[in-house]
Parts: C-alpha cells; structure tokens; sequence
C-alpha cells in the first residue's frame, strides 16, 4: 500500500494512471501534478468510482527545483513517477535526491534550451570524443548514480517501451538464451493508422527532434554516424505486415553497449510511411522543426513549439488509430557453442487499448512498463541503489508482469534478419 507522486498529465501519463488505477492493492493513493491542474482534475474526475485508489491532484511547474521540494515534502510519496518530458528529468531527480524519494522516468534527459552555452559546450565536446550528435545522452544522469547510491535512492531510468521493455528483453535474452549476445537489433513498427496526414503519436516536439536527427549505430565499441533516415530496410511484421523502416539513434543503444557485454553491434529502427516522411521533410526545409527562437510580431516563438500548438494532441487518437505496433528485439549469439537468433517481440491493438484505458498503443506501450518498473519498485523487487536503467533489473518479475498487465510477448526462433 502506497503513494505515488506521478509529474505530468499528457498521453503516456493518462495510461500510467488508469493502470496504477488496476492495481489499487500496490497504488493505494496517487497524487497527480501538472503544469495545467485541469487535465489532473480531468482524469481524476474520469476514474471517480472505477477505483479504490485515492486520487489527489496538484499544480506544480517541475522546471523549479524549490516547487518540486515543497511538493514531494507536502505529499510524501514513496516514489516519484516523471511522466512530464525529458526537459524536467534533471530538476525532478535534484528535487528526489534532496527529498531522498525514489524515482523513475521514461525518457532520458535532453535540454529544452539547445542554445545555452554551458550546455552546448558539453554537448560539442560529446560529439567529438563519442562519435553521436543526438541531443541526449545519459551522463547528466548517470553522474547522480553516486549521488543517489550514498543518500540510499534508487533511479529507474526509461521505464517506457523503447527505452525500457526493449532493454528488459535483452536482459531476459542474456539470462536465460544466450551466453554471449553478438548483435541486437531493435524494431520498433507501428501500423496504425489515425486517418490525419501527419501527427505524432507521442509528444510532437520530443518525437521530431528525435527522428530528425542523424541516425547511428554502435559497432565493435564505435559510434557510427549517418544522415537521417539514409539506412533503410523492409521487415515483414507478424501480425501487421510488410513495412519500410530506417535507422535511427536511439537512447538505449548507449546503456546496452554499458551493460551488454561483448555486443558487437546495436542498432534501431523504426517504421515510417512515406507520408510522414515527406511532412517532416517539408517542415524541416520551411525551418519548422527548429527549436531556435525567432520574432514574430513582437513576440518571440519556437517554431516546434507552434507546430505542436497546430498538431493534433497524441492523447486525442485514441479513438482514431487502428491497427496494431509490433517492436521486439532480435539477437544473434551463441549458446553452448552454437550460433541462435532469436525475435523477442510484443504486439498491441491500437482499439484494444482504447477500449481499455481510452488511449492508442504507442500510449499503452510507454504507460504500461512505467507502471510495472513503479510496481516492481515498490514490491521491493527492484530496489537497486543509485541510477539504472532496465537492463541492469532481474528481468524476469518485468517479464511475467509484462504477460499479467496488457503486453504479452512471444519468442520467435530463427527470425528473419535484418540485412
Ligand atoms: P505530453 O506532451 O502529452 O505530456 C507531457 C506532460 O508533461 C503534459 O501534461 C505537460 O503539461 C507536462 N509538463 C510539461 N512541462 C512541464 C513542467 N515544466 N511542469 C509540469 N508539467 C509539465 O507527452 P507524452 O505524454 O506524449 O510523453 C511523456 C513522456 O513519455 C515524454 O518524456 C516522452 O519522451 C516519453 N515517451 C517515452 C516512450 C518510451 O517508449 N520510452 C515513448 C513515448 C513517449 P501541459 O499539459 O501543461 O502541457
């Protein structure tokens, strides 16, 4: 029996409550705050009588440190759940480590700000030494690992699906398939359909950096660079199809080559349709997709940010998509001196999810892992000191609770490989 402190009210946060709200013998009592309280208020009134748990709601701006002290002192929770965007990991974390209240996220850090020089002059020495230009990389986080291990903390980092179950997969690959994992290729497909010519199905400012941006790929302890999109391979999904998908980078890449010992190659992809493809070229030509502000009217505007305002909201195509997501991990290796490859995978209904929590998968997906590492945390089962992401747990409690709570998963042997 416990109190959750969830931070942030969008589409994946939706999904984290109405499942926290599943299992009120764990999440006895939620409080729910937000930069807008209204949305809190929304959902809270939305779950009045479906559940036993205890919902309170809040406002709270999570870029200021203070706010967030006061917050977690008022409200005492056992864990905070960052569910708000990767802008307010570093402040939410300060604010824990001073509270000394566990925590757990989705999404690793990224600045909101790419202009400001400190940041930037980190972020320039990073690309030389490391090889990669993305915008996040996990050090601002990984330096509180000693931080939260001495005030006797734990941090659950990318408890969504990729990052998250995709690092849990291999985990239960190295455990109980492999005794040395040779590559990792991770899949992410999604073929719904919302029926819009372009929207992004999670927060659009997040989703276009990270997809605009130059994709890589890890290789025999190298960072390999290439322009966006220009790697692309069609895969034949089980239970969605043939699909296009490219090479991305992709947060996780960076913890697997950490953890995974021995890999030789990790790499991402994601399926895209041509017409969003062409959306986001078009934006990006026109200087749509940059976060640089400029002045309009008298006023400065990010154009990102305006873009987001004239996109549909992700939490609003639920009722809209159809169809289903496919993404799994293939890994080569070996096993008692053998060659295996084996596809460890989940498959989730777009409908189904709204039928069940009134959201779309790729919602579902992100939501439902961050309540399981919340629920694996507070039955004491993933309780490790200091800052990890999903690869360092035992993988197996996340795995059965993965079958228990909506993303069942299969193995499939021999799968067709990426070329
Ligand atoms: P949304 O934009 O829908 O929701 C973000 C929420 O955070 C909003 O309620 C927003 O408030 C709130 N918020 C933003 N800034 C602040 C602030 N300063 N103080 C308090 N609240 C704030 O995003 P999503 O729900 O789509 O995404 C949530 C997270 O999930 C992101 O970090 C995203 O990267 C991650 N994600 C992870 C995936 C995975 O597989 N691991 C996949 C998809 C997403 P307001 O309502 O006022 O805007």
């Amino acid at each position: 029996m416990s109190k959750v402190l969830i931070i942030g009210c969008g589409g994946v946060a939706q999904v984290v409550v109405h499942k926290c709200c599943q299992h009120s013998d764990i999440f006895s009592e939620i409080c729910l705050a937000s930069r807008t309280k209204s949305k809190c208020d929304a959902l809270k009134a939305k779950l009045a009588g479906k559940t036993k748990t205890k919902i309170t709601t809040r406002q709270v701006d999570a870029d200021n440190v203070q706010e967030l002290i006061q917050l977690i002192q008022e409200e005492k929770p056992k864990l905070v759940m960052n569910i708000a965007l990767p802008y307010q990991d570093l402040t939410i974390m300060e604010a824990c480590l001073k509270c000394k209240v566990d925590y757990l996220d989705t999404a690793n850090f990224e600045p909101e700000d790419t202009n400001d020089p400190i940041w930037r002059a980190r972020y320039e020495k990073r690309c030389k030494e490391k090889g990669f230009t993305a915008l996040f990389d996990y050090s601002y986080q990984w330096e509180y690992h000693e931080k939260f291990k001495n005030a006797g903390i734990t941090a659950i980092l990318g408890s969504g699906f990729d990052p998250g179950v995709t690092q849990v997969f291999c985990a239960y690959a190295q455990k109980h398939f492999f005794d040395q994992i040779d590559t990792i290729d991770i899949l992410d497909c999604n073929g719904g359909d919302h029926g819009y010519p372009f929207a992004t199905n999670f927060n659009p400012e997040i989703n276009l950096r990270e997809v605009s941006s130059a994709g890589s790929y890890f290789e025999n302890g190298k960072w390999i660079e290439i322009p966006a999109m220009s790697i692309k391979r069609e895969y034949n999904f089980a239970e969605v199809g043939q699909k296009d998908m490219y090479l991305l980078h992709h947060e996780e890449i960076e913890s697997l080559a950490k953890n995974i010992k021995g890999v030789q190659r990790i790499r991402f992809f994601m399926t895209f349709g041509q017409s969003y493809l062409t959306h986001m070229q078009c934006l990006e030509n026109v200087g749509m997709l940059s976060t640089t502000p400029v002045e309009f009217e008298g006023k400065e505007i990010v154009p990102i940010q305006f873009l987001k305002k004239l996109l549909p909201d992700p939490a609003s195509l639920g009722p809209r998509t159809k169809g289903k997501t496919n993404i799994g991990c293939i890994f080569t290796g070996k096993k008692d001196g053998k060659e295996k490859s084996i596809y460890i995978y989940n498959v989730c209904d777009h409908q189904e999810c709204y039928k069940e929590v009134g959201s779309q998968a790729v919602a579902y997906t992100t939501g439902v892992p961050a309540m399981i590492g919340a629920m694996l945390f507070l039955k004491g089962l993933w309780t490790l000191k200091g800052v990890h992401t999903l690869e360092e747990f035992d993988p197996d409690p996340f795995m059965e609770a993965l079958n228990l709570c909506g993303l069942p998963w299969k193995i499939e042997e021999n799968p067709t490989r990426v070329e």
